[in-house]
């Protein structure tokens, strides 16, 4: 048994909503919190499945429209517990599909409209348009983020919402704002697979941070650079969209 202290990850839906590798977010902040000095224990929550009482982090990924009304109604039974939690500063990172149901609604391409949890300040329409490739954003808290972005939803910011950063090449939430993502508190939505969090160490430190804070008083970060992550990002970020 080790001594280091627990951080409780819930990775939402992970049968449902998990494409373009983003089970690696949950891969990669496990590793991330061990080199940190914790011992990570993830708690997987698919429909049906409750919530565990301690927890840490939320991550959840992204999938299809399909998958997408699969886990909608689960979650908005869930709505009061995640922002409850959202509002009391527990740090989540939502992808794509998950981001969009984090926001209030989403009007799918047909005309199906799944209503969100409202978490995050944001609303999303099935557009004409597939925004697909390579992006790289820049952020005043994580510097440049990178990822890989595949959606035809278009969502828009509300006030309640600041984005996660301004797309330097790339659509990010749309083809027209030049921004990429929302945060509201330590609650983080972005488009951003790849998986996103091997890429981006600062992202995890942070959710990492947030965490430790919140449950132990306290966060001294020790992890420092990451090679693999430095090598991954100039990759994606060399080639072309
Ligand atoms: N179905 C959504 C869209 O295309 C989400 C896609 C995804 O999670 N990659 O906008």
């Amino acid at each position: 048994m080790s001594d280091n202290r627990e951080l409780v990850i819930v990775s939402l839906y992970p049968r449902d909503m998990n494409i373009y590798g983003d089970r690696g977010n949950v891969l990669a902040l496990a590793r991330r919190a061990r080199s940190q000095g914790f011992e990570p224990r993830v708690v997987e929550v698919n429909p049906g499945d409750p919530l565990p009482e301690q927890i840490d982090i939320v991550l959840g990924g992204g999938g299809q429209d399909s998958g997408q009304g699969r886990v909608a109604e689960d979650l908005l039974l869930r709505a009061d517990a995640l922002r409850a939690r959202a509002d009391d500063g527990t740090p989540m990172l939502m992808i794509c599909g998950l981001y969009q149901l984090f926001g209030h609604r989403f009007l799918t391409h047909d005309g199906a409209e799944l209503t969100g949890i409202g978490v995050l300040d944001v609303e999303t329409r099935g557009g004409d348009e597939r925004m697909i490739g390579n992006i790289v954003v820049e952020s005043d808290e994580f510097g440049e983020i990178i990822g890989f972005e595949n959606h035809s939803g278009d969502t828009v910011l509300g006030p309640g919402s600041l984005p996660l950063g301004r797309v330097v090449s790339g659509a990010g939430n749309n083809p027209r704002d030049g921004v990429e993502g929302a945060r509201t508190g330590n609650v983080i939505g972005s488009y951003l697979h790849g998986s996103l969090l091997p890429k981006n160490p600062a992202i995890s430190d942070f959710l990492i941070g947030e965490a430790a804070r919140r449950r132990y008083g306290s966060f001294e970060p020790v992890a420092g650079e990451d090679p693999t992550a430095a090598r991954a990002r100039a990759a994606a970020k060399s080639r072309p969209r």
